[in-house]
Formats: structure tokens, C-alpha cells, sequence
């Protein structure tokens, strides 16, 4: 079998939807559409960095099907296979809180959707493949920085349990992009990379919000039947009530979604609408962090170091935000307000279970007991005043013997040893309550339980960043490294190296520490 037989296309999007089929690639609106025709623009020497095999047998790829040269240029946009029809998505959104207008995928490229031998559909899009419609004044290329960081961190994110979008390939392009990566008035040439993204739909929050801000009303019906009928077909029943069916999915998954963030350390750092997945995934890895010393209120992206409007702590209401404007997109259409309604409060139900299962499950509690609300946020200031790594908190935490409790147990979750000898004893009550708390426990049990949801691995943000400059000097070994550890998060066997607490030489660094969006 070769890479031509093995993907099957089904372009349901662009067959179902319209588009701009010029071909035209300058920068310009496109009323009336849901998407344009956009042809990737070749690479000089396309050069496959790393592939993810497990997204390759989604698609039916066997090892030899990536090794082989096609490979490589297809997936760098230097060559179409039979079936692949590339577009543009058209989309709009709201930015840091303002609507921003069309925005569209300026440089992410769809190459089709393909239908594997299960029969999932999986749409595979080029990130960085070269100039669309909606590239605006921007090149529609990405640096290998920002694509080695997406391609590690959305498998990371899926081998952690998060619903998020896949990625098959890292592929350098020998060509060199120029970025002011510190926006400081001094852009670098930096070497180019293409990642290929991989998820049943791209469709975000913003396709449905371009169409309602222009009052092509027609079109979003469209575009919502063909959401309802591709990608939501187990909703059944009379129109009015798959809608409402549909919007209270959407609002769950968004919770879903979010509460996962929340229990992995996870801070996206640009929750525009444009970045917000119909699907519920967590789309668009940008400048996107992990918490490493606890503080709610850290985010890991300067363009909102002032602001902070998305930092960890208010993830869970920033969603909300979010989906009032999906909301506010879709009242023209919606059979009744009452069902957006409906869905929003149903949000707010979702994300609160979601948040006692998801905190309950970190904390070994089993059900969610009155008095657990307050448990926790007490433990939560502790750490935040004390500077207590989160990841490592909680692994510590699962080793508590609760027969014999000793403080010291948590002492390698602290940035510094006199912090802990300041904080011991407030710690050392904190977990007296703790105990009486779990009560008559089976420590071996609650460890085992603890560690399925308390990660081991994460994709911390100095490794990710060691990665990437060994990697600009050609070194893909740490990178091979973090792919590997990243698929057995919860296990207890990594290297040392991979799960140590940000050394100091990381806290204010750029890349580490704190990220611009320039990529
Ligand atoms: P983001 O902040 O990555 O979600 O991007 C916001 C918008 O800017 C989207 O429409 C992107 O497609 C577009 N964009 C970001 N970077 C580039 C680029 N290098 N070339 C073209 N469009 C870009
Ligand atoms: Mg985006």
C-alpha cells in the first residue's frame, strides 16, 4: 500500500458548504462563504523532523508510508495526493474581548477529510503551508519554535486524557522565516517548519460568529446543518430539539474541556473565539504554558501580561464568555432564545460538577463532601504563597501515608527549602484537616487512584524550550525524549531530567517562562 491508496477523501466541508474558488490568494474579505480555495505554496527542501506514529495508524499509515520521500512533500504542501481538494476556513472572532472581524486561517491550510477504515473522518490541515485570503499583512508561515511546540504539546495533551486536535508531522522546510520574537524591534531570520494537524473539524466558535456579525443568516443555517449532520449526527428528534440538544453538548464539552485544562496545569493563553473548537477540543497551541509554581492568576503569554484575561484561574470563565458569544451568534436562528439559555446554564452546571468530580479525583477524595470547597482553597492559597510546583505537589500529595503523616513528603514540590521550613507548619495543619478529611483510607488504593489523574509528565515549559534550540542546531534527540515520556504520563518511571521542576535559570526566561504569539 502506498500513501495514495491509503487515504481515503470524503471533502464533506467544501462539498456541502460554498466557497471562493478563485484561487486568488490576496489578502481580502470573502463574503458569503465558508471557506476559499488555497493552494499550499512549496518549500525549498522539505525534511521530516518527527512523526507521530499513532495519529499515522488513525489514518491508516503504516512506517514505510512515512519514510518514503512523498511523504515529506505532501505534507510540507509541495504536493497533492488524489483527492486532496486545499482550502482556507473563513471565520471570525472576538479578541481579548473585542470582536475583531473576519480573521479566517491566514496561514493553516486544509488539505481534506479523510475517512479511515472505521469509518472516522479525520481532516488534515498544514500549519504554516504559505499565504490565503485571510492571511492578512502576515506571511502565512510558522517558525519550527512555535510548530515543535504544538506538535509536542497536542499529543502530550492527548496522551494526558484532554480532548484536543492531533498532530501526524513536524516538517522543517529549509527556508527561513523572519520574526520579531521578543517584539522588540529585532526580527531574526528563524527556520521554518510545517506541522500537519489532524481532527474531525477545524470549525470554531468564530465561523459561526463571521457569518451572524455579516448577517448571512442563510449561510449559518448552513453551516449549523452541516455541523448537526457531520459532526453531531447522534442528536436526533424535530429541528427545534436538536438544536437545543446540540447547543448543550457544545456547553458541556466547552466545560469538559476546561476542567481538563484545569486538572493538568494547562493555560492556553489565547482563548479568542477563534481559537474555541465547535468539537470541544483544545485548538490553536499558541502561546500556551504550564502551570509549574501554583498561581492562579499566571499566564504564560506577553501580550496579556497586563490584562491577564487568560490566565489559569479564569479559564473556566472565559469559556463561559466565549460561548455567550456563540450564543449571541446563533440567537438569529435559534428556534427559541430559551434553548441558548438552556445550554449556557447548563455550562454553568456542568462546569461546576465538572470542577468537584475533576478536584475531588486530584485529591484522592472520592465523592465531593461539604466542606471540600473550602478544604481545597485553603491548601490552593498555601500554595500559591509558598511557591509549591502544582505537578509535583499533587504526585507528593498521593504518597501521604496517612498512618504516619509527615510533612517532608511534600517537601520536593517546594521552589525553595526555606520556604518550606517557613510554610512547614502551616502545611503540616493543612494536612492534619486533610486526613481527618479521607478519613479511614486505603493509602496504597488512594495512591494508585491519585496517580490516574495527577500526571507525572508534563510537557513543562524550559523542556520544550531545550528542545527547540537543540533542535535549531539539529539535535531531535530531547525532543524524540519528551514525545516518548509524554505518552505515559501518569507512570512513575521517567528520567529524572524530564520531570524536574523549572531549574532557576528558567523563571523569567523568554520561552520558558513567558511567550509572545509571534510564531
Ligand atoms: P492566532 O493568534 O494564532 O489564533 O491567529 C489569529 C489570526 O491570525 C488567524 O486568522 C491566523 O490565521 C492569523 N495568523 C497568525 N499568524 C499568521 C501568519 N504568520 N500568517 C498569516 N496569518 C497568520
Ligand atoms: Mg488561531
Amino acid at each position: 500500500m502506498s500513501l495514495i491508496d491509503a487515504l481515503h477523501f470524503d471533502n464533506a466541508f467544501i462539498r456541502e458548504l460554498p466557497g471562493d474558488e478563485s484561487g486568488k490568494m490576496h489578502s481580502r474579505q470573502t463574503p458569503n462563504v465558508c471557506w476559499a480555495s488555497a493552494l499550499p505554496t512549496p518549500v525549498s527542501l522539505p525534511r521530516l523532523l518527527v512523526y507521530a506514529p499513532e495519529v499515522a495508524a488513525l489514518l491508516g499509515l503504516q512506517a514505510q508510508d512515512v519514510s518514503a520521500d512523498a511523504f515529506a512533500q505532501v505534507f510540507a504542501g509541495n504536493a497533492l495526493l488524489p483527492g486532496m481538494v486545499p482550502y482556507a476556513m473563513r471565520y471570525g472572532g472576538h479578541q481579548f474581548g473585542n470582536w475583531a472581524g473576519q480573521l479566517g486561517d491566514g496561514r493553516a491550510i486544509s488539505l481534506g477529510e479523510t475517512v479511515n477504515a472505521r469509518g472516522e473522518r479525520w481532516e488534515l490541515q498544514l500549519k504554516g503551508a504559505g499565504l490565503t485570503p485571510y492571511s492578512r499583512r502576515a506571511d502565512g508561515r510558522a517558525v519550527l519554535r512555535s510548530s515543535l511546540r504544538e506538535f509536542l504539546c497536542s499529543e502530550a495533551m492527548f496522551h494526558l486524557g484532554v480532548p484536543t486536535t492531533r498532530a501526524l508531522s513536524l516538517i522543517a522546510t529549509g527556508d527561513v522565516v523572519l520574526r520579531d520574537m521578543l517584539y522588540d524591534g529585532n526580527p531574526q531570520h528563524e527556520p521554518g517548519a510545517v506541522v500537519c494537524r489532524v481532527a474531525p473539524s477545524f470549525i470554531r466558535f468564530g465561523s459561526f460568529e463571521i457569518l451572524a456579525a455579516h448577517g448571512e443568516l442563510e449561510l449559518l443555517k448552513r453551516l449549523l446543518n452541516f455541523t448537526l449532520a457531520t459532526h453531531f449526527s447522534h442528536l436526533s428528534g424535530d429541528a427545534s430539539h436538536r438544536f437545543g440538544t446540540w447547543f448543550r453538548e457544545v456547553c458541556e464539552r466547552t466545560a469538559y474541556l476546561v476542567v481538563e485544562w484545569m486538572r493538568v496545569g494547562f493555560v492556553h493563553g489565547v482563548m479568542n473565539t477563534d481559537n474555541m473548537s465547535i468539537l470541544g477540543l483544545t485548538l490553536d497551541y499558541g502561546p500556551y504554558g504550564w502551570i509549574e509554581d501554583f498561581d492562579p492568576g499566571w499566564t504564560p503569554n506577553t501580550t496579556d501580561a497586563e490584562m491577564r484575561r487568560y490566565c489559569y484561574g479564569d479559564q473556566t470563565n472565559v469559556a463561559r464568555w466565549n460561548l455567550q458569544r456563540l450564543a449571541q451568534a446563533l440567537a438569529s436562528i435559534a428556534p427559541a432564545q430559551s434553548l441558548l439559555d438552556e445550554g449556557l446554564a447548563h455550562f454553568d452546571a456542568s462546569l461546576q460538577q465538572g470542577m468537584q468530580r475533576m478536584l475531588a479525583g486530584k485529591f484522592g477524595l472520592g465523592d465531593w463532601q461539604e466542606g471540600d470547597a473550602e478544604l481545597i482553597a485553603n491548601i490552593f492559597q498555601l500554595m500559591q504563597q509558598s511557591e509549591v510546583d502544582m505537578t509535583e505537589f499533587f504526585r507528593c500529595l498521593a504518597q501521604l501515608d496517612t498512618r504516619a503523616v509527615q510533612v517532608e513528603v511534600l517537601a520536593s514540590a517546594f521552589y525553595s527549602e526555606a520556604q518550606f521550613n517557613q510554610q512547614r507548619a502551616h502545611f503540616a495543619a493543612w494536612l492534619t484537616r486533610y486526613v481527618q478529611r479521607l478519613g479511614a483510607s486505603d493509602n496504597e488504593a488512594r495512591t494508585a487512584r491519585m496517580n490516574q489523574v495527577n500526571p507525572r509528565f508534563v510537557l513543562r515549559n524550559y523542556l520544550a524550550q531545550q528542545a527547540i534550540e537543540a533542535a535549531q542546531q539539529g539535535d531531535l534527540n530531547l525532543v524524540y525524549r519528551l514525545l516518548e515520556a509524554a505518552r505515559t504520563p501518569y507512570a512513575d518511571h521517567h528520567p529524572v531530567e524530564l520531570i524536574a521542576k523549572r531549574p532557576d535559570w528558567a523563571r523569567h526566561k523568554a520561552g520558558a517562562s513567558m511567550l509572545s504569539c509571534s510564531s
